[in-house]
């Protein structure tokens, strides 16, 4: 099956990367709803939040503390930022490739639409 975030993180379609290592990679949101917008997602192919396992536990630690530190590099760490996964239809979840999503550099809103 095609995956649009498989092939970002094989460099196969271009994007703005922001972060990349041996197991995840960092790029700018294509339509970004902050000023900071950044997708961090696993090299390998997981679904989605609800295919995860306990295997899949250290590759989690490392997509947030990605995040984390690009919030950091942002210069979002003292103002405050968000990072959040989205989950089936309800939450709108669109591109079936795991992503962490990091936002910020704008007031967020509480509870979210
Ligand atoms: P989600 O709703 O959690 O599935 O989020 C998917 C996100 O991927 C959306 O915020 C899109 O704007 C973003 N997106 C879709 N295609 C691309 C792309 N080619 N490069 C960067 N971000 C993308
Ligand atoms: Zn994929």
């Amino acid at each position: 099956m095609p995956c649009l975030f498989c092939d970002i993180g094989a460099g196969k379609i271009p994007a703005k990367v922001v972060h990349q290592d041996d197991a995840v990679m960092a790029f700018r949101d294509i339509n970004p709803q902050a000023p900071t917008h950044v997708l961090v997602i696993p090299k390998r192919h997981i679904t989605s939040l609800l295919d995860l396992t306990e295997g899949d536990d250290a590759l989690v630690g490392r997509l947030v503390r990605t995040g984390r530190d690009l919030a950091r590099q942002e210069g979002l760490a003292d103002r405050g930022f968000r990072v959040l996964f989205n989950a089936g239809d309800d939450a709108g979840y669109s591109v079936y490739h795991v992503h962490l999503h990091l936002v910020g550099g704008r007031k967020l809103g509480w509870p979210p639409g």
